[in-house]
C-alpha cells in the first residue's frame, strides 16, 4: 500500500473510531479532496501565482484557496490531515485546511522541517491523477531529454504543474538528512496552527 493511500486509510479508521465514540455523524463522508480532485489539484493551488501575476489570476487563486479551505473544515479527517501535513508530509496545495505557506510558518514556529513530499497530495486523490514519485519524474526526464514536459506529464498520468514542480525541486533543493528528534505533539501543532491562522487573518 502506498504512503498516501495508507495515510488516508489510517485517517479513515481514526474517523470511524471517533464517530463510533460520538454517535452518528458525518464521519463516513469522503474527504472533499477525494470528491473534488480537480479543485484540490488545480494548478493555481499547487503553484500559487506570484505577486506580479495578473490580478484576475490572483483573484481566482484566492477564490479556489478559500473554497478548498472551507471544504476542509467539514472533513472528518481534518485534525489528522493537518498534523500529517505539518509533521510527516511536505505536500503542495491545500491540506488540513491550510495553504503550503501557512504550513511552512507552522513548521517554523515548531522548529520542524520535512522533506518535500514525493507524492502530489496527502489524502490520496484518485481520478485521472495518480501518485508520482519524485525520482521517477527525474529519471524519465533524464532518459527522454527531448520529450516535451506535456508528454512526460501524460506518461506519468499527472498534471504539467506537478512535473514542473518535481523538476524545479530536483534543480534547487538538496536532500536533507532526516530529523532524529521526537516529532511535535498534536497539541503543539494545533497551538502553532491557531497562532498562524490568527496572524494570517490579521494580515488579510
Ligand atoms: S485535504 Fe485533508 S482535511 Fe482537506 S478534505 Fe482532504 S483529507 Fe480532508
Amino acid at each position: 500500500m502506498s504512503t498516501r493511500t495508507s495515510t488516508a486509510t489510517t485517517a479513515h479508521a481514526d474517523a470511524r473510531r471517533s464517530r463510533s465514540a460520538n454517535g452518528p455523524a458525518h464521519a463516513y463522508e469522503r474527504p472533499a479532496c477525494l470528491e473534488q480532485p480537480d479543485l484540490y489539484q488545480d494548478p493555481l493551488l499547487e503553484e500559487p501565482p506570484i505577486s506580479t501575476a495578473p490580478a484576475a489570476v490572483r483573484r481566482r487563486a484566492a477564490m479556489l484557496e478559500s473554497r478548498a479551505q472551507e471544504l476542509c473544515q467539514g472533513c472528518p479527517l481534518l485534525t489528522d490531515c493537518l498534523y500529517r501535513a505539518v509533521v510527516d508530509h511536505n505536500v503542495s496545495g491545500i491540506a488540513g485546511g491550510t495553504t503550503e505557506r501557512q504550513r511552512t510558518e507552522i513548521r517554523r514556529r515548531l522548529d520542524w522541517t520535512v522533506q518535500p513530499e514525493d507524492f502530489d497530495t496527502l489524502a490520496g486523490v484518485t481520478g485521472r491523477h495518480r501518485q508520482v514519485d519524485h525520482d521517477e519524474v527525474v529519471r524519465l526526464r533524464h532518459a527522454n531529454p527531448h520529450e516535451s514536459l506535456e508528454t512526460l506529464a501524460q506518461r506519468l498520468g499527472c498534471s504539467l504543474s506537478t512535473v514542473k514542480r518535481h523538476l524545479r525541486r530536483a534543480r534547487t533543493e538538496p536532500r536533507k538528512p532526516k530529523q532524529t528528534r521526537p516529532a511535535p505533539s498534536l497539541s503543539a501543532v494545533l497551538a502553532a496552527h491557531a497562532a498562524v491562522i490568527n496572524r494570517f487573518r490579521v494580515a488579510a
